[in-house]
Parts: structure tokens; C-alpha cells; sequence
């Protein structure tokens, strides 16, 4: 009897992610590329903690998602959540009462909040979290970007002045309504990259920047140090996605902190603000939606190869077709 052939490896791919853009993303690359090893930097700058409990939305986002547990419609949280221990909360009076957890979301929070209390990292909490989603047999590791503490912080002015504000605060309580002065990542610059992180950038076959949030999100990733200089020393291709299409984001208010480093909310700009790698930059490729075509010559100008398809993720086949648009991209680029 002779030995099963091993099934060829698929390709190993690193996807640095933020919440619903990447997430989505990543469900689309699964179902166009089975086999392939897929490694995701989950931002972890979003992370705050709420009566106690550590939350890591951005994280949960990517697992719930791929592990088929996600609220479809919303996008985040929980399907089939309620929201007992909220309204009990509220009850008491405690706050905050603009950051809704709810119950099912909140056995996750206290499975990672007990773990980190007994010494365990956020890296080693995420993969016990992830292992329970089935996340391991989908062929996809959720490494956060780092194990420090990040914490995202956005720069407003309004009628109370001046003043800081957790991301979480600015997004979900303000609704990004007062205008960004600056978005700082509280303590990525002593942060180390996560146990993997620079392996996993270092071994791929292909990085693919997924439609996420390029300033809160992506920028975050990158703002770890060792990071960045990894994309840019990979042997592989980078391709990344626009997350704005026809001069706005898709959904939520990313220009609202683009506007913040000064970047338009228009596919060309992004493209320019990650920079060609060929100009110590981070892209070899970028993909904008079909209306945003005329911005192909801008971006090819940059020295970075660029096509227009459509980037709606309005189901799980629009999703899979961009993430083989970006790998055919990025074969091209290879070739
Ligand atoms: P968050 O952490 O939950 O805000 O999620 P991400 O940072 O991963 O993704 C948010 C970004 O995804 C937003 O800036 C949107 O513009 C982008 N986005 C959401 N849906 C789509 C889509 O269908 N197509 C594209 N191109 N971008 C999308
Ligand atoms: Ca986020």
C-alpha cells in the first residue's frame, strides 16, 4: 500500500485586519482560495475594558465572522443576542451605558478577561477563544498585533474643548461627529509585534490589505514597530483593497479620521498614503471599485499596479471575487 500523497500545501497568506472590512474580506479569501494558510494581524488598538471585562472588538469581529457566529445584518456582536445583563447594568445606574454588551458577548469577555487575570497573553487567550470557533480547521491563525497594551486614541475639539477620547468613545458614544485633530496609538511605539506576527510576514506567499479602516485599523497594525518594515522587506506581493469607493467610505466613517492625517477619502489617495514599495512604500498592487476606474492611471503612476473591479462585499461571491481579483493581482505582480 503506498503512502497517501500529502494534499498540496495552499498558499500562506497574511491578512492584517481590522473589524467588519477585514473580517468580511477574510470570508470571501477563504471561499476563493481553500487550502490556503491564512494568518491574520487583528488590530488590537480598539481594545477597551468595560466593567472589568477585556473587550477586543476587533478580534471578536474576525472570529465571530468566520466562525459563523457574527450578527449578519450588523456586521458585529453576536447573532441571536439579547441584552439582560446590559439593561441590569443600567439599572444600577453604572456606566458606561453607550457600549452595548451583550450576553453571549460577554461569556467571551469573561473566558479572556480570566485567562489574562491568571498570566496567560492576548495572543494564547485568542487562540483558546479561536480554537472554540473552529477557526484552527478553517486553516486560519488569529495572531494579534501585539501582546503590549494599544490603545487608540482620537484628538477632538467640541464645546467641552480639547481633549482625548478612547476610539471607542469617539466612535460609538460621538458618532465621529466632533472633527479628528489627530489619532494617536497609545503605546504602539514601545509595542512588540505578537508572538508569529514577523514569522508570518516573513514566510508569505502573498499579503493581501483587506478594505479596513486604513488610519484605525490597518494604520494601527502598522504603527507596532518592526511591523511595517517586515511588509516592506516580504518577499511576497502586497496587494491591498480600497475601502473607499466613489469618494466615501463604504460603510461607517473612515474619512472622518483619514481627514485627520490629511489623506482625501478618495481610492487614490489611500493608495498613495500606503506608498509604492518600489518608493519605500508598502503596495506592489491596489484594487479600486469599478466607478472609481479613472483613478487606475493615478495609481499605476505611483509605480503601483492597480485594476478596477467591483469591491461591494454584498454577499459571501462579490466577497470571494475580490479576494481573487487581489491574488490574480498579486500573481501578476510576481510574475
Ligand atoms: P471595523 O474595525 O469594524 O471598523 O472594520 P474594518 O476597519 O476592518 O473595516 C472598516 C472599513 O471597511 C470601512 O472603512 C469601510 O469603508 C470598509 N468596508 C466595509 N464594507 C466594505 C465593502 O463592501 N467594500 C469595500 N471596498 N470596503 C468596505
Ligand atoms: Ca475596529
Amino acid at each position: 500500500m503506498s503512502a497517501p500523497t500529502p494534499s498540496p500545501a495552499g498558499p500562506r497568506v497574511v491578512v492584517p485586519a481590522g473589524g467588519i472590512g477585514g473580517a468580511r474580506f477574510l470570508r470571501g479569501l477563504l471561499a476563493a482560495a481553500p487550502g490556503a494558510r491564512v494568518d491574520v494581524i487583528g488590530n488590537t488598538g480598539d481594545d477597551i475594558t468595560l466593567f472589568g471585562l477585556r473587550v477586543c472588538p476587533d478580534l471578536d469581529t474576525v472570529m465571530y465572522t468566520l466562525g459563523g457566529g457574527i450578527h449578519e445584518e450588523q456586521g458585529w456582536g453576536r447573532a441571536d443576542e439579547t441584552f439582560a445583563v446590559k439593561e441590569e447594568l443600567a439599572a444600577y445606574g453604572v456606566e458606561p451605558q453607550w457600549f452595548g454588551l451583550g450576553d453571549r458577548d460577554i461569556a467571551t469577555h469573561v473566558v479572556r478577561t480570566q485567562m489574562l487575570g491568571a498570566g496567560y497573553p492576548l495572543s494564547a487567550v485568542t487562540q483558546a477563544l479561536c480554537a472554540r470557533w473552529g477557526l484552527p480547521a478553517l486553516g486560519v491563525r488569529l495572531l494579534p498585533m501585539t501582546d503590549d497594551p494599544v490603545e487608540t486614541h482620537v484628538v477632538v475639539e467640541d464645546d467641552q474643548g480639547r481633549r482625548a477620547v478612547h476610539f471607542q468613545e469617539y466612535w460609538v458614544r460621538l458618532r465621529a461627529a466632533p472633527p479628528a485633530l489627530s489619532v494617536v496609538p497609545v503605546g504602539a511605539d514601545a509595542a512588540r509585534p505578537g508572538p508569529g506576527v514577523l514569522e508570518a510576514v516573513a514566510d508569505a506567499d502573498v499579503v493581501l490589505l483587506p478594505p479596513s479602516n486604513p488610519v484605525v485599523s490597518i494604520g494601527t497594525v502598522l504603527a507596532v514597530p518592526g511591523v511595517a518594515d517586515a511588509l516592506r522587506a516580504a518577499g511576497a506581493p502586497v496587494v491591498g483593497l480600497s475601502p473607499v469607493v466613489g469618494g466615501a467610505p463604504v460603510r461607517g466613517m473612515a474619512d472622518k479620521v483619514l481627514a485627520a492625517i490629511g489623506v482625501e477619502p478618495t481610492a487614490a489617495a489611500v493608495a498613495a498614503h500606503y506608498g509604492a514599495r518600489g518608493a519605500g512604500g508598502l503596495l506592489d498592487g491596489w484594487l479600486v471599485d469599478e466607478r472609481d476606474a479613472d483613478a487606475v492611471a493615478e495609481v499605476e503612476a505611483l509605480g503601483i499596479r492597480c485594476r478596477a473591479v467591483p469591491l461591494l462585499m454584498r454577499d459571501l461571491e462579490a466577497s470571494a471575487a475580490m479576494a481573487r481579483a487581489a491574488l490574480d493581482l498579486a500573481a501578476e505582480v510576481r510574475a
